[in-house]
């Protein structure tokens, strides 16, 4: 597989370029520029196949010049010494847990890949680079943990000091070695604003090897369909019905990948986005008009995104024939009230504590399953995030806490290690010259 810019299809490179550019010259997304067919492998590999040999038989089959078995293995063990969990809500709703990885969010499976790959690829070619990046919380978490001890890799993470949560800052500042906390005296915008600055300032770039991991880069987007092949493989004989995934969406990677799964062969009848009240997709999909709007903060603030980044990504899947979309992707627009009230039901029902975003998912789901039509389906929803990573609004929607995971536990022991930098382009210029400039490692 190559991939074209969703701007050029002339632009073609291949996955190491893809990987190492994250955007394409022309300000489009990578995309892949052909499809591979997975249809026998999905109907050929066990169920107890373990997660990491899976993705490794995945990834050979995707990209079968770049990784023989062997290679995709061994990158595939090192990306996912985690693996998802599906366990049954009801008895058609079924939550594919994808938070047992090190930041306890799903974004660690993109992140984690990204970083085995670069690694690999690093190494090969006797090359260093650093990772560039700013975070409002919870990216960085998942970058800072995913690249933690690569050979080859230093990571710089810019956060807003004093804007993200106690223990956002501890996931961010704790984890040491080739990983740097910048606490930025500024907001999340100003962080933002001197990454943009670094990447576009040529003295800069030709003194250190920049690159970013940021979510549009194709290398996250990737291994997040191989837990929806997982998923399928395991409830197949055990599920005669159709499968619906339920993807809670804020830029929509998550489920763009989802639908990359099915177009490479996974079985699936459809897709459902569960967003919150910032709902300009579910507006597309019922009137085929997309109108970006400034983002609205909710509950589940991972999905508070006002103009979703892989839309060009899913407009190029199906062709931009909204139709064609829609047949495909439905949508749910679930309310603050909404996500509070599943959280604090589905805790007095079932002991099970959801985080808001999961939330958000079951509601849709569940507004699903009591339409027309779609009574015998059974829906995979995607839990996202582990409820103890948003423990206020869970408190708040279920009147009790959660347990936070020993990993998260541990972080919060730990004491935090950053680096205080003014919000200017200039101070992080100087700062990554002095300490990650071609000369500094001499
Ligand atoms: C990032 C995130 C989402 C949204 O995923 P997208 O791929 O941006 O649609 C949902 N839930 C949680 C917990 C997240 O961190």
């Amino acid at each position: 597989m190559r991939f074209h810019s969703t701007r050029s299809r002339t632009h073609v490179v291949d996955l190491p370029q893809a990987l190492f550019a994250g955007l394409a010259p022309d300000g489009g997304l990578y995309y892949p520029d052909s499809e591979p067919d997975l249809r026998e492998l999905i109907l050929r590999v066990p169920e107890e196949l373990s997660y990491d040999r899976l993705a490794g038989e995945l990834v050979h089959a995707i990209f079968p010049d770049l990784f023989d078995c062997d290679t995709a293995l061994e990158v595939c063990r090192r990306a996912f010494p985690f693996a998802p969990r599906l366990r049954s809500l009801t008895e058609q709703i079924y939550l594919l847990e994808l938070f047992h990885g090190p930041s306890c969010a799903f974004k660690d499976f993109g992140a984690s890949f990204l970083a085995a790959v670069m690694g690999h690829f690093l190494a090969g070619e006797n090359r260093r680079a650093v990772i560039l990046t700013a975070t409002s919380g919870d990216t960085g978490s998942a970058v800072a943990q995913a690249f933690h001890g690569r050979p080859g890799i230093d990571v710089v993470i810019l956060y807003p000091s004093g804007r993200v949560s106690p223990l956002q800052e501890k996931q961010l500042t704790t984890v040491g070695d080739n990983v740097t906390a910048l606490e930025v005296s500024g907001s999340f915008d100003d962080c933002q604003r001197m990454v943009k600055a670094a990447f576009v300032d040529a003295e800069l770039t030709g003194r250190v090897p920049l690159t970013s991991a940021n979510s549009i880069n194709i290398g996250r987007l990737i291994p997040q369909s191989f837990y929806y092949v997982d998923a399928f493989i395991r409830l197949r004989s055990a599920v005669a019905s159709d499968i619906v995934f339920c993807v809670p969406s804020g830029n929509f990677g998550n489920l763009t990948a989802g639908v990359f799964a099915w177009r490479w062969g996974l079985p699936v009848s459809g897709f459902l986005a569960a967003t919150n009240v910032n709902d300009v997709v579910p507006r597309y999909l019922v009137s085929g008009a997309f109108r970006p709007q400034p983002s609205r903060a909710t509950v589940a603030n991972a999905m508070d995104v006002g103009d979703p980044s892989n839309f060009e990504r899913m407009l190029e899947i199906f062709g931009a024939d909204h139709q064609d979309m829609h047949a495909m992707i439905g949508a749910e627009v679930v309310s603050d009230e909404d996500i509070l009230r599943t959280m604090g039901r589905v805790h007095r029902t079932s002991g099970i504590f959801l985080d808001p975003h999961t939330a958000a998912g079951v509601c849709a789901a569940e507004r699903y399953l009591a339409g027309e039509g779609a009574s015998d389906a059974t829906v995979i929803t995607l839990a996202t995030a582990h409820p103890a990573k948003f423990a206020e609004v869970v408190e708040r929607a279920t009147g009790a806490r959660p347990d936070l995971p020993p990993r998260l536990a541990e972080a919060m022991d730990r004491p935090k290690q950053a680096v205080r930098i003014e919000p200017q382009a200039d101070a992080l210029s100087r700062y990554l010259i002095e300490h990650h400039g071609e000369e500094a490692r001499r």
